[in-house]
């Protein structure tokens, strides 16, 4: 099996929590919460109304851009050093050091609850992210290490050194602990045991199907391994960027597909404006799931941006690459299911944190990438 012994008994014993148990985040909806831990979970789920109705479908999106530390990671950052915290590893307030490779978000939730219970925060991160993610690092007290992006197999790629930096501080009496995302369970316990959750009580488990792309692939494992025991009818499917392994490995089981140029052109990068999702190698987080995801759809560059900028138009709202490619796979989704279904999706980020990128018109202008949106271009002109 892919999953751990660990894994499976702590699937088999997770019950839902009574009120009294109720993890201490799980609190908005009241009128006071406590500190900035308080802020993060209990999302609304929206419906996107252009989308909904230009498919006749219900396309929902959790909206994670409200978490205080602006995505869902704040879910996987505050789980991972619970946890940590439970073994005895990171004691609060200490003076502890977390240490982690992410392309930001993680980075920035890290950073966020860190700074809450008295760690310090050391990100290794590629250097070819929206500069913004860095500047707010920056300004969480965070120390910001930038590598080239290179392949894993690259002893400075960015997790590795995140790895090999938490080892070498760890000497004496100080604590280094390496939080890991792509492969500590938290993460995908995270939202198993929140997202899945809350996405079943707002829905009442009404949901055909559930549509993301993957990073770690710690939210597409915990919610489907929530969510598909529950609802009889639900398919999971896989959102993903040009020149990420995950789509062929969803369809034919093998990263690299010899029939798929794209897939193949950087064997080791993921070649796209998209940030925080697509990956060329399989991580525990996402083979936690992945026996349970149904099909996979491929999403272009000029798709997710000309879709950002329809959703700013028809919507007011205004979001992150990612959630971007979510959208335009929640349509593809829609039209092969056909009208009168419910699908559900996840909005990561805003698109404040990709102003320098994904929502640059010079920056896409320079790598060919298409922004330009006609005022009577519709839905059917995108997707
Ligand atoms: N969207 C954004 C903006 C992200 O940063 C990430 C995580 N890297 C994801 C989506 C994907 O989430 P996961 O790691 O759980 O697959």
């Amino acid at each position: 099996s892919i999953l751990s012994s660990g894994l499976v008994y702590y699937l088999l014993s997770t019950k839902q929590h009574t009120p009294e148990e109720e993890p201490a985040y799980v609190h908005r909806g009241q009128l006071i919460v406590e500190g900035v831990d308080g802020l993060i979970g209990n999302t609304p789920l929206m419906k996107i109304r252009s989308l909904s109705e230009a498919t006749g479908c219900t396309i929902l999106g959790k909206a994670e851009f409200l978490n205080p530390g602006g995505s869902a990671k704040d879910r996987v950052a505050l789980n991972m050093i619970r946890s940590a915290e439970a073994k005895g590893i990171l004691q609060p307030h200490m003076g502890s050091t977390i240490f982690e490779g992410t392309v930001g978000s993680t980075g920035i939730s890290i950073a966020t609850i860190a700074r809450a219970r008295g760690y310090e925060a050391w990100i290794v991160m590629p250097d070819d992210q929206a500069k913004e993610k860095y500047q707010l690092l920056e300004k969480l007290g965070a120390h910001v290490e930038k590598v080239r992006p290179v392949s894993i197999i690259d002893k400075n790629q960015f997790v590795n050194l995140a790895n090999r930096r938490a080892h070498e501080f760890n000497t004496g009496d100080k604590v280094g602990y390496f939080a890991d995302q792509f492969e500590n369970e938290a993460n995908f316990e995270a939202h198993y045991t929140t997202t899945g959750p809350e996405i079943y009580q707002q829905t009442q488990g009404h949901i055909d199907a559930l549509v993301l792309g993957a990073g770690t692939g710690g939210t597409l494992s915990g919610l489907t391994r929530y969510l598909k025991p529950r609802i009889a009818q639900l398919k999971i499917f896989l959102a993903d960027p040009l020149g990420s392994g995950l789509y062929n490995k969803v369809k034919y089981n093998t990263m690299y597909s010899p029939t798929e140029k794209e897939g193949t052109r950087k064997r080791h990068q993921v070649d796209t404006v998209v940030e925080g999702i697509g990956i060329n190698r399989l991580t525990r987080n996402f083979d936690f799931g992945r026996d349970l995801v149904d099909d996979a759809y491929r999403v272009t560059d000029d798709e997710a941006v000309r879709m950002s900028r329809f959703l700013v138009r028809e919507d007011g709202l205004f979001l992150g690459s990612s959630s971007a490619v979510n959208c335009v796979a929640a349509v593809r989704v829609a039209r092969q299911l056909g009208p009168g279904h419910v699908i559900v999706t996840l909005l990561n980020d805003s698109g404040q944190r990709h102003l320098t990128k994904f929502w640059s018109d010079d920056y896409l202008e320079t790598h060919g990438i298409r922004h330009d949106l006609g005022p009577e271009e519709s839905l059917n002109d995108i997707v």
